[in-house]
């Protein structure tokens, strides 16, 4: 196996993002000023020049596990089953671009269905999912969200009677809880500010856990 460090898969994400941002004009996007709806896995392959495939289901079967995300490196091409959820559909889409762009010794590669919540035990599987994060959900871009959706946000979630009242949650039970559940609610609440706005993890198109890791990781929910 070829080794490579997270650095470089950190940074492979951030060049494929940058190019997405600069080239947005040339790729399909229905509105090219939403930086989210550029940051998204069919957007990136279409750049990458990749034959994206949408089959309802993918027939082959890794023992009890269906397999949801193909990367066949050959034929440049990235098969994502539509059976599973929205939220997965992308975030294995966003892995297998990681391994195509990480992994050039994954010659043809399969995966169940992922959302970056089953840590596995292959290095290069982390780093799939590493890459699929940084895709996704940029550290600046989840910061402005989280400042719209809580005004009082800086740095790092403060959980008080405020943001607990925001959040739906008895403050004793958010402190008493493990930093998982703390990061799951800010994950997923819709808060009401006078305007609608959708919770993180719908904004970034990712599962609440995808969400919730993502906010640990960046150190804006402990
Ligand atoms: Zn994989």
């Amino acid at each position: 196996m070829q080794m490579i460090d997270n650095r470089f898969v950190v940074d492979q994400a951030k060049k494929l993002r940058r190019s997405l941002w600069h080239y947005r004009k040339d790729l399909t996007i229905e509105n090219i000023d939403d930086h989210i709806q550029i940051l998204n896995p069919i957007v990136a392959a279409e750049f990458l020049d990749l034959i994206y495939e949408k089959p309802e289901e993918i027939e082959y079967y890794d023992g009890q596990k269906e397999i949801a995300g193909m990367l066949i490196r050959p034929e440049k091409k990235i098969v994502i089953a539509q059976k599973f959820p929205p939220e997965f559909r992308i975030f294995t889409a966003a892995h297998e671009i990681g391994h195509w762009a990480c992994h050039r010794d994954l010659i043809s590669h399969r995966d169940i269905s992922l959302d970056g919540s089953i840590i596995s035990s292959n290095i290069q599987e982390r780093q799939a999912n590493l890459f699929a994060a940084e895709l996704l959900m940029p550290s600046k871009l989840v910061e402005t969200e989280l400042k719209l959706r809580f005004p009082m946000f800086f740095g790092q979630f403060i959980f008080n009677d405020d943001t607990a009242f925001i959040l739906g949650e008895d403050l004793r039970t958010l402190r008493e809880m493990p930093t998982r559940y703390r990061s799951v609610k800010v994950a997923s609440v819709a808060p009401y500010g006078g305007m609608y706005l959708n919770s993180m993890h719908q904004r970034f198109k990712v599962s609440k856990t995808a969400m919730a890791i993502r906010l640990e990781t960046l150190g804006f929910v402990k």
